[in-house]
């Protein structure tokens, strides 16, 4: 084994799975992010990759740091979305386990993962991943993991990788880093470290607003983690969970590493801590017609953008559909002005405005041929303002300097709301996904986006946090937990029951 010219695979799939969404199927990953082989090097090298922006900054990192020899494996990504159809995921798995087999000997293993991915055949995929590539490696190759905050932990993840390391930014801007870092702990790995884990599941699952890294509870447990680090506890992580899994790992968790005293007695203070403070999971959210009112007021009245309104119930980061109508609807009856609004999915009507043209008036129907309870039918005269293939490089925020595919959008205009309509669902969280239009984002009043919290970091040079304000709309990604069947989750879990008791055990080493 050459330590200092290390071997190291890469490999991945990345889903977050929102029980009640559609299923995501291998089209879906084709078409979002796949690659095998040598092309995920080819990818991650560009300038603009359409891949987690963790690959290239693990191969940066590694460059940096010293001679390596990578052997990509594979690699896939989609929006999220429902559970991963079993038979796609099945493929993977076999071509992981004939790619790592080829390649043996490695000398270590890199995974980045989402960590919130359910199958059709079964809640714990990301688990089915790790333990099949600590099969392969055998027990002494280090095995690195990367995943999103966002994460539903398992013990079989634990117990399978050396160490597991979660961003600890929402919105998420440290991909590159915390991949910098899995750089860094295979080459410690890889010099003779080892590290006992400590691992604790919290009954909380925390709706995604209230797990912020700016402020509230979530964010003083990460800052509490980090200031206990130290030479016998180099890694810890909180890790927010993603509750519309629906799944018995659901829930907040805390892995930390390091010798085993320091990382168990560092698990239960913070568990200790999420726990006590478990009020500040609580969501308070504007009522819809709330909203439309301070819309209608901003509009009536000249001057910058005041107002950003998150229909975070339909964000397709978590598994939205981005054709819910609460908003839309609400914002047209009350003759809203100097409104933008984004994204809008919806391919029929992006493709028939392709055929009008620019400057084109036409009568359309949003969801003509797919409305539901959430994105009712609704019919509209719009102006085609602008028209493009959706090939956008993010500017600012998480996508920054990455490659997004929107697929055929347009701008509309609806009376005075300016609208952006794509094909793939892609969440507005970066002002690209208006500057390419033309469209300035000074030039309005009121946002309206299609995001749970990502938009933070992209429209942030606009909007200061007291002008923004979370919708109580209605979609899939609902901040209201009682607006969903849950059937999987562990009961009794905060908050949905409020009378939730617990106390950290005692005994939290992993093997
Ligand atoms: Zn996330």
């Amino acid at each position: 084994m050459a330590k200092d010219n290390p071997r190291v695979a890469i490999l991945g799939i990345h889903l977050e799975s929102n029980r009640f969404a559609p299923v995501t199927t291998g089209a879906d990953f084709r078409a979002a992010c796949y690659f095998e082989g040598e092309a995920i090097m080819a990818e991650a090298l560009k300038a603009a990759p359409a891949m987690p922006a963790e690959i290239p900054g693990f191969v940066q990192a590694m460059n940096k740091a010293g001679p390596w020899q990578p052997v990509p494996i594979l690699l896939t990504s989609c929006e999220p979305g429902g559970p991963i159809e079993a038979g796609f995921f099945r493929e993977c798995l076999a071509k992981i386990r004939a790619g790592l087999t080829t390649e043996l000997p490695f000398d270590a293993v890199y995974i980045s993962n989402h960590g919130a991915m359910t199958a059709t055949d079964g809640p714990d995929p990301d688990g089915e991943l790790y333990a099949l590539v600590r099969e392969i490696a055998g027990p002494k190759t280090p095995v690195i993991a990367t995943i999103d905050l966002h994460a539903n932990i398992s013990e079989r993840m634990v117990d399978s990788a050396d160490a597991i390391i979660s961003y600890r930014t929402n919105p998420h801007v440290d991909q590159r880093e915390r991949a910098a870092d899995a750089a860094d702990f295979i080459r410690r790995r890889l010099a003779g470290e080892t590290w006992a884990k400590a691992f604790i599941r919290l009954p909380i699952v925390a709706p995604s607003v209230t797990l912020l890294s700016a402020r509230g509870g979530y964010c003083d447990a990460i800052n509490a983690g980090q200031a206990m680090l130290g030479p016998d506890l180099p890694l810890v992580s909180a890790v927010g969970g993603f509750v519309y899994g629906d799944i018995p790992k659901n829930g907040m968790s805390i892995i930390a590493y390091g010798k085993a005293e320091q990382a168990a007695a560092a698990a239960r203070t913070l568990a200790g801590q999420l726990w006590a403070e478990r009020e500040r999971f609580l969501v308070h959210l504007l009522p819809l017609r709330s909203a439309i009112e301070r819309a209608v007021a901003a509009g009536r009245v000249a001057g910058p953008p005041v107002l950003c309104l998150a229909d975070c119930a339909d964000n397709p980061g978590g598994g939205g559909r981005g054709n819910a109508t609460d908003l839309l609807e609400g914002l047209i009856q009350a003759k809203a002005e100097r409104v933008l609004m984004g994204n809008f999915v919806d391919a029929a009507v992006a493709s028939q405005c392709h055929a009008a043209g620019i400057g084109a008036k036409i009568e359309v129907t949003f969801n003509a041929d797919n409305a539901d309870d959430f994105g009712r039918r609704v019919p509209a005269k719009i102006e085609v303002l602008g028209l493009s293939a959706g090939r956008v490089v993010g500017r600012r925020g998480v996508a920054a300097g990455r490659a997004q595919n929107l697929g055929p959008a347009a701008a509309v205009r609806l009376g005075d709301i300016t609208m952006t309509v794509i094909s793939r669902r892609v969440q507005c969280a970066d002002p690209m996904h208006f500057e390419t239009f033309g469209l300035a984002i000074p030039d309005y009043r009121t946002l309206v986006v299609k995001s749970r919290g990502h938009f933070r970091a992209g429209f942030d040079e606009f909007f200061r946090d007291e002008q923004i304000t979370e919708v109580d709309a209605r979609g899939l990604t609902s901040q209201v937990l009682a607006n969903f069947d849950f059937r999987h989750l562990p009961r009794p879990v905060y908050p949905l029951d409020l009378d939730t008791a617990w106390t950290p055990p005692t005994s939290v080493l992993r093997p």
